[in-house]
C-alpha cells in the first residue's frame, strides 16, 4: 500500500495545529513544527512533505518570511503551501498568494472546508510529481531519457571543473541492432532494450547517471572516476553484455569512453563527441569491443 501522503502543520500554538491534525489524522501523516524556522528544516529533510499548512503570525519568522524562504530554496520550492490565519484582510490574503501559496484559509477553520482543500492541493502535488517523472524518464527502459541528461549533464560538468574532480563518459552503442530486428522482429528488439537496461542500471548506482540517448544508443555519465577506471568498468560492461544472451540472442555492444578535460573550453557536448567518435573507432576496429578519446 502506498505511504499517506505528508502534512506539516505550522502554528506557534500547540492547541492550533491539534485542531487541524484532528481533520486531516485519518488521511494523512501529519508532521508538526512550532515556528518558521523549524518549518524550513523539516521540509528540507530527504523526505519532504506534500503540503505545508501555514500559520502567518507567529514569534521570530513570520509565515510571510518562511514562505519566502521555502520558495527560493530548490529544494523546497515545489512543496505547496496554504496559509492558515487569522488575517483575514484581502492585502494579506494578496500577499500570500503572491509570494506562491496555492491557498489561503483564515481561522477559525471549517475542519471539512479544510480537508476538501487539503486534498486538492494534494491530488495536485501528486500528479504533478508523476509528470515530472514520466518527463525524465524514457517510457520503454524506465532510464533517464536524453533531456534529462542534457540537463543533468551541464550541471555536472560545471561542479567537476569548480572542483577539479574526474568526470567521465560512456556512450553504448549495441552492435548490428538493425539486423537483430530484422532477425527476430521489432517487439523482441524492444525486449532486448529492456533487458539491456534493466543491467547497466543495475551496474551504476548512486551519483552516476545512466541515460537512453535515443534507439540503440545509451551513455552514462561517471562522477569521480578518470579515463582509465571508466576504460575497466566499459570492459566489464562489455563482457557482461557478451554473456547475457537476452532470449538466447547474442547481443555486443561497443562503448566510446571519454574524460572531461582540464582545458577551460572543454564542455558536455566535446564530452560526448569525443565518446561518440571512440564508438565509431570500436565498430571499426571490429564491434564488441572499447576505445578511448582523451581529451
Ligand atoms: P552498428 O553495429 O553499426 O551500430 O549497427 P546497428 O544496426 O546497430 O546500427 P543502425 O544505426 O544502422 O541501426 C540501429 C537500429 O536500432 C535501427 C532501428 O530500427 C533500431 N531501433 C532504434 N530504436 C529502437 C527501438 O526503440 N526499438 C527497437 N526494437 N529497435 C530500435
Ligand atoms: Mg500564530
Ligand atoms: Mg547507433
Ligand atoms: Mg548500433
Amino acid at each position: 500500500m502506498e505511504d499517506k501522503p505528508c502534512v506539516l502543520v505550522v502554528d506557534d500554538v500547540p492547541a492550533n495545529i491539534q485542531i487541524l491534525a484532528n481533520c486531516l489524522k485519518d488521511h494523512y501523516q501529519i508532521k508538526v513544527a512550532t515556528s518558521g524556522e523549524l518549518c524550513l528544516k523539516l521540509a528540507d529533510f530527504e523526505t519532504k512533505p506534500d503540503l505545508i499548512l501555514l500559520d502567518i503570525e507567529m514569534p521570530g519568522m513570520d509565515g510571510f518570511e518562511t514562505c519566502q524562504h521555502l520558495k527560493s530554496n530548490k529544494n523546497t520550492a515545489g512543496i505547496p503551501v496554504i496559509f492558515v490565519t487569522a488575517k483575514d484582510s484581502t492585502e494579506d490574503e494578496e500577499k500570500g498568494l503572491l509570494l506562491g501559496a496555492v491557498d489561503y484559509i483564515t481561522k477559525p477553520i471549517r475542519p471539512s472546508i479544510v480537508s476538501a482543500r487539503v486534498k486538492t492541493q494534494i491530488t495536485l502535488k501528486k500528479q504533478y510529481d508523476q509528470l515530472q517523472i514520466l518527463a525524465m524518464r524514457d517510457q520503454l527502459t524506465g532510464l533517464y531519457n536524453r533531456h534529462y541528461l542534457l540537463e543533468v549533464a551541464n550541471a555536472k560538468v560545471l561542479h567537476s571543473k569548480r572542483h577539479a574532480k574526474d568526470l567521465s563518459l560512456m556512450m553504448i552503442d549495441i552492435d548490428h541492432f538493425k539486423t537483430i530486428n530484422d532477425t527476430y522482429g521489432h517487439a523482441e528488439g524492444d525486449a532486448i532494450l529492456q533487458k539491456f537496461s534493466a543491467v547497466i542500471m543495475q551496474m551504476y548506482r548512486g551519483e552516476d547517471v545512466v541515460a537512453r540517448l535515443g534507439g540503440e544508443e545509451f551513455v552514462v555519465l561517471l562522477d569521480e572516476c578518470n579515463l582509465t577506471s571508466a576504460q575497466m568498468r566499459a570492459e566489464k560492461l562489455c563482457k557482461i553484455v557478451e554473456a547475457l544472451k537476452p532470449s538466447n540472442i547474442m547481443v555486443t555492444v561497443s562503448i566510446g569512453v571519454s574524460q572531461l578535460s582540464t582545458a577551460e573550453s572543454d564542455d558536455f557536448t566535446q564530452l560526448l563527441k569525443r565518446a561518440d567518435f571512440a564508438v565509431y573507432q570500436a565498430k571499426k576496429l571490429g564491434r564488441n569491443r572499447v576505445e578511448i578519446l582523451a581529451g
